[in-house]
């Protein structure tokens, strides 16, 4: 199946692409792999909408994966770039924005003691599972199935069948070696993680979690589950670590911690923080923190870490968010949910919608999700034609059946209604779609 309509020049710089780049594309998940057809190539943004190289017009539901919560183009986020930019871009030297950032970090979220800057969620959980192994002196890492945590080797390990695995590398290029201190688990078995603690008696540095998960599409931790992880850490002498890459920022002023209150010991963020910049921290305790060089012995650094540009974007972003802007998103998520469900409901399709704060995504099953296992159960091959309907009649929605759908404070009744009008044939193709 092709779907190569409407979009000749985003054809020609896929194929150039896919010359000069492994797959045409720097992030696997661009490419269209999971639904097929031409990758849309965006030459532009403004509020809830993308323009592609074609001229055409999208409503966009991925918002560049989350950090897009002013939709594009913001102009107060624009003004303090240029305003940035004009002092010059890169120092290699403390400045102040990287001050600011932290403060209104720290501010935010209460359990964040001290923070430190770096480039990508990656390179957050990777340091801060570097320092909970530097601090505990253990060498263990308990994750869940279908919580991911950027690209770091030791967390590229996986559960293949929802029962507990230990150490195997889901890529190649990560050795055993690498994945072998990783127990993986599936989620939301919080007697999984008991019994890994009991069998693993002083070895377990961690315990790494998305603190609401949105990598396997949208599926909350049941009631009492994070408080759950945090207990056993606590007593088990290991440290809870909340990866709030994706929810930070976005589902509350302080993220899921403000929407749960489970106090973590080490935090990540990334996305909205950085405003469309590459910025992202890890953060928590301050007797953990203090482990960090300069001031203590694990070693984390790097060239680009806290950017003048960067941070400049990231804090008027932050500053941006009052209670008045989450009102507004939610307030836009829940709308859309009910539009989608009441599209899917009229042509029979079964489905959930699942719900974390803003962030939501659809599964097509009539089954709550509560772990990787069942999201991967989903009749998924509905999403395909589900998704191309949705982007011929100009929407955007994430390349996969397995992401969570974002929206902005820019999505106003124009841009709802635009995709209130594209899902009844949506909805239909979802409905003819055979496995
Ligand atoms: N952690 C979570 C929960 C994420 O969703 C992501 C990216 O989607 C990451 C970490 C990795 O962040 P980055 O892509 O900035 O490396």
């Amino acid at each position: 199946m092709t779907h190569s309509y409407d979009a000749p020049v985003s054809q020609t710089l896929f194929d150039r692409a896919a010359v000069v780049t492994p797959g045409g594309v720097n992030s696997p998940v661009r490419a269209f792999r999971a639904v097929g057809g031409t990758p849309r190539f965006m030459v532009s943004g403004t509020g809830p909408y993308l323009t592609d190289a074609d001229g055409r017009e999208y409503v966009d539901l991925v918002c560049s994966w989350g950090p897009m919560i002013l939709g594009h183009a913001h102009p107060q986020v624009l003004a303090a770039v240029q305003d940035a930019v004009a002092h010059g871009l890169s120092f290699g030297t403390p400045g102040a924005g990287e001050v600011e950032l932290a403060e209104e970090i720290v501010h935010r979220i209460e359990p964040v003691e001290q923070v430190r800057l770096v480039s990508s969620g990656t390179e957050a959980t990777m340091s801060a599972i570097r320092l909970a192994r530097g601090f505990t002196g253990r060498p263990k890492v308990i994750k869940f199935a279908g919580c991911y945590h950027g690209h770091v080797d030791a967390l590229l390990a996986a559960a293949g069948s929802g029962v507990a695995t230990f150490g195997l590398p889901d890529t190649p290029g990560v050795t055993g070696a690498q994945a072998g201190d990783t127990i993986v688990l599936p989620y939301n078995d919080i007697e999984a993680v008991r019994a890994a603690f009991a069998a693993h008696e002083g070895q377990i540095a961690c315990v790494i979690t998305e603190a609401s998960p949105g990598n396997m599409g949208v599926v909350p931790p049941l009631p009492g589950f994070n408080q759950g992880l945090k207990d056993l850490c606590s007593a088990n002498g290991a440290l809870y670590i909340s990866d709030e890459v994706m929810t930070g920022f976005r589902v509350s002023k302080a993220g899921w911690y403000g929407i749960d209150g489970v106090r973590p010991d080490l935090m990540t963020f990334g996305k909205v923080m950085g405003g469309g910049f590459p910025a992202a921290a890890f953060g928590g305790r301050a007797d953990v923190m203090a482990h960090l060089a300069p001031a203590g012995p694990v070693y984390q650094a790097g060239t680009l870490s806290g950017n003048p540009i960067a941070t400049a974007a990231g804090v008027t972003q932050l500053r941006l968010l009052d209670d008045a802007a989450y009102e507004k998103v939610d307030a836009v998520s829940a709308e859309l949910r009910g539009l989608v469900s009441e599209a899917l409901t009229k042509e029979g399709v079964a489905h959930r919608l699942q719900v974390a704060g803003n962030m939501f995504s659809v599964f097509f099953t009539d089954e709550d999700v509560t772990d990787y296992e069942k999201a991967k159960a989903q009749e998924s091959f509905r999403f395909t034609p589900f998704f191309h309907s949705m982007l011929s009649q100009g929407v955007y929605l994430p390349p996969s059946a397995f992401e969570s759908w974002f929206v902005s404070t820019a999505h106003d009744t124009q841009a709802v209604e635009r995709i209130a009008a594209a899902l009844p044939a949506a909805a239909r193709a979802a409905a003819e779609a055979t496995a």
